[in-house]
């Protein structure tokens, strides 16, 4: 079947978070199952620039579908044989920044216009599939988060019978603006209404997909059931409920270019049979930060947004005890909230030789830390699915996780009162969002790594997992034969 994937980042093009990996690992997986797929992306100035052979497939679309002169082009993703179409509209995205903010960390004030260009385009091209347009018939939409997720809804109200998929990768981010921009985006005015677009009085472009999308699919069991509860249901946990029929979590997998065995990022390269070379990528990565190259150390990664979500305040309230033990290293890459900037490059200050903080993105230093850090720190307060913790166990890094989401469903839990024969461990895992329950859990994290046979079962019980993309792919597609019988 012909499946078009629609999604706002895509590695290795553009990327902020895991939607990116997520958006070429599952069409590559798909591909390898025999489906055809095609990708769908904005053509944002460093998208288009990576990209060395594009054609153009349009050279506009019709008048009145979208706010600027726009063209399709095409191109195949890097690494790939996935045909990528390309929106180009250069008054929407040719600009610098990043594809959702400005330079400053600003949110592009045209980003409903952005996302909803990006939207009409899309539900034009599944709406309008005549041979003397496109050479590629759409037999179903799959959609990726907020930015997509007006494209259900828009095929709703034009009567096109091809089905939807919209997975939520973060329901924390819902694309909520002023209902003014119903008009602006040449949205029906009648369907400004609580059962349709309107969301607390704004329009809401998740909101709008979750009630009109044919399935709606989120990255990890766990997660589809935290969603539909108050707690955890960012106010729309009753449209979930309501449509829990459709809703289903199909875990993530991880791409095949994370392997510490051909990782070419990697100085050292290891697997679960060679594991030694592990403790050189360590002695590798603590020379290249300037940190004390010792074995004994225990040095603790962490690689992420920085924000409220990813729990990196817990992290910021545990150092002073943490960090009291001068055997512990603690190496954080990441960028975000500035006050945590703030006050992570302050223990940089204070403790620089037991302490690095890397702010920025660097893809290189993320996989170095993942491969040469012991434990790898990921506390957040929820998680859709979390893709960094599945690296890290592949890599030999047990994680540290808050027991939720998608950290549930793939960490199993160290019990020190386990022989280690016994033990099934594969990182370690606190039940409750509080600093002092992550406090707890790095102590039985640390004296599990001063007893090496303790600590190397989990070593092995994590790289044992397999976190493979094709049974994510299998999920999806029999969900995909599910709704192309029932239309
Ligand atoms: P999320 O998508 O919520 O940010 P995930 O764990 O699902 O979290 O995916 C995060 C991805 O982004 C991982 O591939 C992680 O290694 C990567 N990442 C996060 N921050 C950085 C950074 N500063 N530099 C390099 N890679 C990063």
């Amino acid at each position: 079947m012909n499946i078009l994937h629609m999604t706002s980042e895509i590695h290795p093009l553009i990327k902020t978070g895991g939607l990116a990996d997520v958006s070429r690992s599952l069409p590559v997986a798909l591909q390898s199952l025999g489906e055809n797929i095609r990708l769908f992306v904005p053509g944002y100035r460093n998208l288009l620039a990576a990209l060395n052979d594009t054609h153009e497939v349009m050279d506009s679309f019709p008048y009145g579908v979208l706010p600027a002169k726009a063209r399709l082009l095409a191109a195949d993703l890097p690494g790939s044989s996935i045909p990528l179409w390309i929106l180009d509209c250069p008054a929407l995205f040719d600009r610098g920044g990043g594809p959702y903010q400005d330079d400053e960390g600003q949110d592009w004030p045209d980003n409903p216009l952005r996302f909803g260009a990006f939207c009409r385009a899309a539900a034009w091209l599944v709406q309008n599939q005549h041979p003397s347009i496109l050479d590629w018939s759409i037999d179903l939409l799959h959609c990726h988060d907020w930015q997509t997720a007006l494209t259900p809804a828009l095929l709703k109200f034009w009567h096109c019978p091809v089905p939807t998929v919209l997975t939520i990768h973060n329901l924390a981010f819902q694309g909520n603006f002023s209902a003014s921009w119903i008009n602006t985006l040449g949205l029906p005015a009648q369907e400004f209404h609580l059962e349709s677009l309107e969301f607390h009085g704004q329009l809401s472009f998740l909101k709008a997909g979750l009630v009109h999308a044919d399935a709606i699919t989120t990255v990890s069991p766990r997660y589809a059931r935290e969603i539909q509860t108050p707690q955890m249901g960012c106010g729309l946990d009753g449209l979930l409920r309501h449509r829990s029929a459709a809703l289903s979590g199909i875990l993530n997998g991880i791409d095949e270019l994370w392997c510490p065995d051909n990782d070419p990022h990697l100085t050292h390269h290891y697997n679960i049979t060679k594991k030694a070379p592990k403790a050189l990528n360590k002695a590798h990565l603590q020379q290249r930060l300037g940190l004390e190259v010792s074995p004994q150390a225990f040095l603790v990664g962490l690689v992420s947004r920085l924000t409220l979500q990813k729990g990196i305040d817990l992290v910021l309230d545990s150092l002073d005890d943490m960090l009291a033990d001068k055997s512990v290293q603690l190496v954080v890459l990441g960028s975000g909230d500035l006050d945590m900037e703030r006050r992570l490059a302050h223990w940089n200050s204070r403790k620089p030789d037991q302490v690095h903080i890397a702010l920025g993105f660097n893809e290189v230093l993320s996989h170095q830390i993942i491969a040469g850090a012991d434990l790898f720190l990921m506390p957040s307060r929820f998680e859709p699915c979390g893709l960094a913790q599945m690296y890290a166990m592949t890599y030999g890094t047990p994680p540290l996780v808050h027991h939720t989401g998608g950290l549930a469903d793939t960490v199993t839990p160290y019990q020190p009162e386990i022989s280690p024969r016994r033990q099934q461990g594969t990182g370690f895992v606190f039940e409750t969002a509080h600093s002092y329950e992550l406090k707890s859990c790095f102590k039985i994290a640390k004296s599990c790594f001063h007893n090496p046979v303790e600590w190397n079962k989990v070593v092995h019980n994590a790289m044992k997992k397999s976190f493979r993309w094709d049974r994510a792919a299998q999920e999806y597609q029999i969900l995909y034969n599910k709704l192309l019988k029932l239309t």
